[in-house]
């Protein structure tokens, strides 16, 4: 009778915990009509953005950039990167048309977390002194024109209120970072001042999003780019729009009659968005609650939290690894996304990799097949939502450029660059992301192409740089 009850308790404790994966799941789903509405509301808060400052909660933030890189860039430049884990520094020399990239070398450093979380000089101290370590490496194979001034393009991974196309205030931070003095100042003064400190004399020629710098980057090797997308620790787009079209822009009309603009899609959020009470949670204990909702259920930094928070209701409510919560489990953040993706991509038939993680991340053992088999499905539902609700972005960025279809017959090419650790690392995200984008995009989807800018942002910054230099001669207008 004892075994008998054992089992019963044990079963019933099984069938609550596929309860609450079913209940994920079907909270979670994103049938294709459901990805055309959100695609829908993405266009409309596109529009709203470009109307008016503050009319949505996207802020459609006017880059300065009316040209994209052409080719012609010559000489060496310097971009900085900084926006996720790591910063990258980074030195160009450029050939113009024949030449391109001649020679390019390149330093990443990772940020030590106290200084995410600390003071504006603290940061950008930190990041001054690494660029001036690196500028010191530069070797005599790189050559600066007699008499010029070493100038950088600063890639920024935030929400900045651009001023101009080197000056720019900060609205907020995202991710991991929260330093309160940096809000509303503007942050390429901030670096300037850091770089004068450490005797350094370099001019910031360029301020950009990494965005802005993946569209130019993946430009200037292929003109169809429109486009570019970032899927890494946070999550953003940026897209090529017609001058005219945006409404609160008051500037003169660019001769180009283009404009690039910076999306900021991470602070979307719509009812159509399939949202759970584990995001609602999450949200609640951020850095950064009711902000960037789009991201929290999208983008590297958020994936395995999410997880994560699902196995520790597993645990607690069904007592999934046993009758008691694993410590481990309870610690935020602990599941990241790189280790969540290693277990949803294990082939092996006993599912040995995931069960190594379980004891290495949460010091969970002895955890039955069929219960790895849970967690790995657990790891489908949160990272298909969001490969899909990607692509449903993604599409809605085409809808705005008229891209969805085949207008006047013309059959256009239109190409998007895509960046970011988790669209580059994680297999079944990106192949995910593409399959549905080509079935939202039915007739049209071999007129669209996704292109990975590997570090493009890097190079695009650099550019960007080289045709915003002071040295440039300005043409009369
Ligand atoms: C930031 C964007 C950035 C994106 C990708 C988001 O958190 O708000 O500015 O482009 O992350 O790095
Ligand atoms: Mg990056």
């Amino acid at each position: 009778a004892l075994i008998i009850r054992h089992r019963m308790r044990s079963s019933g404790r099984w069938a609550r915990a596929m309860a609450i994966l079913k209940e994920v799941d079907e909270k979670s789903a994103t049938p294709i009509s459901k990805l055309r509405q959100v695609a829908d509301a993405m266009t409309v808060e596109m529009h709203a953005g470009l109307a008016s400052e503050g009319g949505s909660k996207l802020k459609m933030i006017i880059s300065y950039v009316d040209n994209l890189p052409t080719g012609d860039e010559k000489g060496l430049y310097y971009a900085l990167d900084l926006g996720g884990t790591n910063f990258r520094v980074l030195r160009v020399q450029l050939g113009g048309r024949e030449g391109r990239v001649v020679k390019q070398e390149f330093a990443e450093v990772p940020i030590p977390p106290h200084l995410m979380i600390g003071t504006s000089d603290g940061l950008f101290d930190y990041i001054a002194k690494e660029l001036a370590k690196f500028v010191a490496s530069e070797g005599e194979d790189f050559r600066l024109s007699p008499g010029r001034q070493r100038e950088l393009g600063f890639t920024f991974s935030f929400p900045v209120k651009q001023l101009s196309i080197n000056s720019g205030t900060l609205i907020k931070w995202t991710k991991g970072f929260s330093i309160e003095d940096t809000v509303g100042q503007d942050v390429v003064a901030e670096l300037t001042k850091a770089i004068e400190r450490q005797g350094l004399d370099m001019r910031v020629a360029a301020l950009v999003n990494d965005t802005i710098g993946t569209l130019a980057g993946g430009r200037y090797y292929d003109n169809d780019v429109s486009a570019a997308v970032i899927l890494g620790t946070g999550t953003n787009a940026a897209y090529v729009e017609r001058a005219q079209a945006i409404p609160k822009w008051h500037g003169l009309l660019p001769k180009s009659g283009e404009m690039v603009v910076n999306i900021e899609w991470g602070n979307f959020r719509s009812s159509h968005l399939p949202l759970t009470e584990y995001d609602h949670a999450l949200d609640a204990d951020s850095l950064n609650p009711g902000e960037q909702i789009f991201e929290k259920i999208i983008s590297g930094m958020y994936l395995g939290e999410i997880v994560r928070r699902v196995l520790c209701k597993m645990a607690e409510e069904a007592a999934f690894f046993g009758d008691t919560v694993p410590e481990k489990l309870k610690v935020q953040f602990i599941l990241r996304t790189p280790e969540m993706s290693a277990i949803h991509h294990d082939v092996s038939s006993d599912l040995r990799v995931v069960g190594k993680k379980l004891k290495d991340i949460f010091g969970i053992s002895n955890t039955s097949l069929k219960m790895r088999k849970v967690i790995v499905e657990l790891c489908n539902v949160v990272s298909s939502r969001a490969a899909r609700l990607a692509a449903a972005g993604i599409f809605g960025i085409l809808k705005k450029l008229g891209r969805d279809t085949v207008r006047d017959g013309e059959k256009q090419k239109t190409v998007v660059a895509l960046d970011g650790g988790l669209y580059e690392h994680y297999k079944e995200f990106s192949q995910c992301l593409e399959t549905t984008l080509k079935e939202l995009l039915g007739d049209v989807s071999d007129l669209i192409s996704i292109v990975h800018a590997n570090d493009g942002s890097g190079i695009g910054a650099a550019l960007l740089a080289a045709s915003h230099s002071q040295y440039l001669e300005v043409e009369e207008p």
